[in-house]
């Protein structure tokens, strides 16, 4: 299992693909809790992410994760932008002189990541955010790996808790971002930036997988 700059940048548009095909519908949850630009930020994220895919392609890993970093952080606005700014930055000194995220590296690609968007975002598991799919899928990942769980299964554990995370929204009150100005505090409702971060898992979780027995 290897995911190597090229493989990641086809994850990338793999991912894009999966906002761009939702635009309605997470267009639509943020401006039930927020003010309706997630789906537009997330994509203007993509779009300027995917036009440079070509010199992403032609980088070592920790530099493509830096400018996929700068490029969120300058080029998208809302909270969105500044936390998976901080999150990709995380991800290229962690993966300092890597070329690939094998399967050791994927607990290290989401840990950083979550640990980057606590930071930044002064958040916590549970506040009903983007961080609550991608913590939920480390757990997952760091509980079926402590069960000798490898391989495509793995990347399934990874999945499940993604999405496990991501539904589990709905029942949380938000303590950050604009929905905690709401009386309901959003409860009933999923987070937008649990949506999108949940593709993104799902779609980097299948790159992963393509190659893998089954
Ligand atoms: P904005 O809220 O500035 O309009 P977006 O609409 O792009 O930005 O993103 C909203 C999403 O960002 C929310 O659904 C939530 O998942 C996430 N979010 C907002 N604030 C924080 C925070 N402090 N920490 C982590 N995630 C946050
Ligand atoms: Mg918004």
């Amino acid at each position: 299992m290897k995911m190597d700059v090229s493989a990641f940048v086809g994850y990338l548009e793999d991912a894009n693909r999966l906002i761009c095909e939702n635009r309605d519908y997470v267009t639509r949850l943020d401006a039930e809790t927020g003010d309706g630009d997630h789906w537009a930020n997330m994509n203007m994220g993509f779009s300027k992410l995917l036009s440079k895919k070509e010199s992403l392609a032609a980088m070592g890993l920790p530099d493509l994760f830096r400018e996929c970093g700068m490029t969120m952080m300058s080029g998208v606005g809302g909270s969105a932008g500044v936390l998976y700014g901080s999150a990709y930055l995380a991800l290229s000194k962690a993966f300092a002189g890597r070329d690939y995220i094998d399967e050791g590296g994927v607990v290290l690609y989401l840990e950083t990541q979550a640990e980057a968007i606590m930071k930044r975002g002064r958040v916590e598991p549970g506040n009903k955010t983007m961080l609550d799919p991608l913590y939920q899928a480390k757990l997952s990942v760091e509980e079926a790996l402590k069960q000798g769980v490898h391989g495509a299964a793995l990347l399934e554990a990874l999945k499940a808790g993604a999405d496990q995370g991501m539904r589990a929204t709905a029942g949380m009150p938000a303590f950050k971002g604009r929905a905690c100005y709401r009386p309901d505090k959003g409860v009933g409702h999923l987070d937008p930036g649990a949506v999108t971060m949940e593709y993104q898992l799902r779609a980097f979780a299948d790159k992963m997988l393509e190659g893998e027995p089954a």
